[in-house]
């Protein structure tokens, strides 16, 4: 998908070209994992795949969008919003909501949604729509763009209207990603560093065609054995506790627990040192930190997956790879490589087949460098 395209699409429905053309690209997070609901650091970058809003101001208060990847119109009153209708609108209505919420009075507009995000693959579709969908009525709106004040909104529309319990690196990457680099996030302060990625590498993103099953539950019981290690320490968040704090002490907590709340500290000295690698354009260091941050999610996390292992065993075996993990919640989805530029085409090419060969699954594998966040293109 790009300009070009959902033009056409849009000029195919209204015989006529967009007045407004957005993009809001879909999310892969480097590393720290299972940091973010422990007031710690999380590192992601928007993607070159994106939600494409094209649309034209109407002079009502409606809305009416057609999504290309569903093939089908919705249209929704901005004075009365309610539930009901294809699952998908509940993104735009839920940002809809939010934003009149938050004050702002909303115009209607036409619009056309074109996308390359896979879904539910978890790069984050759901973010990057409502990312456009913000922009879109921040256009036709005349709201001024705040995109951290965005984001926040659209974490709104999910948590409330949709009823996900996300956190907020979604929204806020996918509002103020920017080219060639990735984002540090404080999740407690929600302080943004933009940090390069080193020169001549791409990230790789493995999607090994299994999704997650039971992830609530066991969600639910990392977060409760994280909550528990951090009254342990007597801190707030396990975010508070230092490796040597760690070290000294953990012997008082149950093996499990102990082994949970490791993963967290030592993933979010990770997650700073990555950081520290990416400014110095380190590329083996920050490799070597991505594969230490699986074996830690493996071993003492534990959320991931025999898919998983298997594609990042083979993505670790591969030239010109300096490291690669499982990225997300867990359980299945995707994993994410750095990859040296020169050596993608044959890294993509031989992990799809020894992949296959080992697991009878076809997997996605996409490369991207990172893009720009929620933005209006063109005109
Ligand atoms: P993801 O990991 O991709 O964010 P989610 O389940 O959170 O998965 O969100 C996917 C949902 O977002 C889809 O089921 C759909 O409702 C909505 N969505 C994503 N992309 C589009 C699109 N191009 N057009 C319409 N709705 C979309
Ligand atoms: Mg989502």
């Amino acid at each position: 998908m790009d300009l070009e395209e959902v033009t056409r699409l849009f000029s195919e429905r209204f015989r006529e070209p967009p007045a407004i053309v957005i993009r809001a690209p879909g999310r892969v997070n480097l590393i720290g994992e299972h940091t973010d609901y422990n007031d710690g650091f999380v590192l992601p970058l928007a993607i070159d795949r994106a939600v494409w809003l094209a649309l034209r101001p109407r002079t009502d208060r409606t809305t009416h969008v057609w999504s290309s990847e569903f093939t089908e119109t919705v249209q929704f009153p901005l004075d009365r919003l309610e539930h009901g209708g294809p699952s998908w609108s509940e993104y735009l209505k839920g940002t809809a909501w939010a934003l009149a919420a938050a004050g702002h009075r909303l115009s209607g507009w036409d619009g056309v949604i074109g996308s390359d995000v896979p879904i539910g693959a978890g790069l984050s579709s759901s973010a990057a729509l409502e990312l456009a969908t913000a922009r879109a009525f921040a256009a036709t709106s005349q709201i001024p763009w705040d995109p951290s004040a965005m984001a926040r909104l659209a974490q709104r529309a999910e948590n409330e209207w949709v009823g996900v319990k996300c956190g907020i690196m979604d929204q806020l990457i996918s509002a103020i990603g920017r080219e060639g680099h990735a984002v540090l996030i404080d999740c407690r302060t929600l302080d943004t560093t933009a940090v390069p990625l080193p020169e001549h590498v791409d990230v790789v993103i493995l999607d090994t065609a299994t999704r997650r099953g039971l992830v609530d539950s066991a969600y639910n019981e990392r977060r409760r054995q994280c909550d528990s290690a951090a009254a342990f320490f007597g801190v707030a968040a396990l975010r508070d506790v230092t490796p040597s704090m760690f070290e000294a002490r953990a012997g008082g907590l149950d093996e499990t627990t102990a082994r949970r709340a490791r993963h967290v500290v030592t993933e979010n000295a990770r997650t700073l040192a990555a950081a520290e690698a990416m400014r110095r354009g380190d590329a083996p260091a920050l490799g070597s930190l991505m594969n230490e941050s699986h074996r830690s999610l493996h071993a003492d996390f534990e959320v991931s997956s025999a898919a998983l292992d298997t594609m990042v065993e083979i993505a670790q075996a591969q030239r010109g790879c300096h490291g690669a993990r499982m990225t997300g919640a867990g359980f299945g989805g995707c994993a994410v490589a750095l990859v040296d530029q020169g050596a993608v085409p044959v890294f993509v090419g031989r992990v799809a087949v020894e992949y296959e060969r080992r697991t009878g699954l076809v997997p996605r594998l996409y490369a991207t460098g990172a893009t720009a966040g929620a933005a209006r293109i063109g005109t």
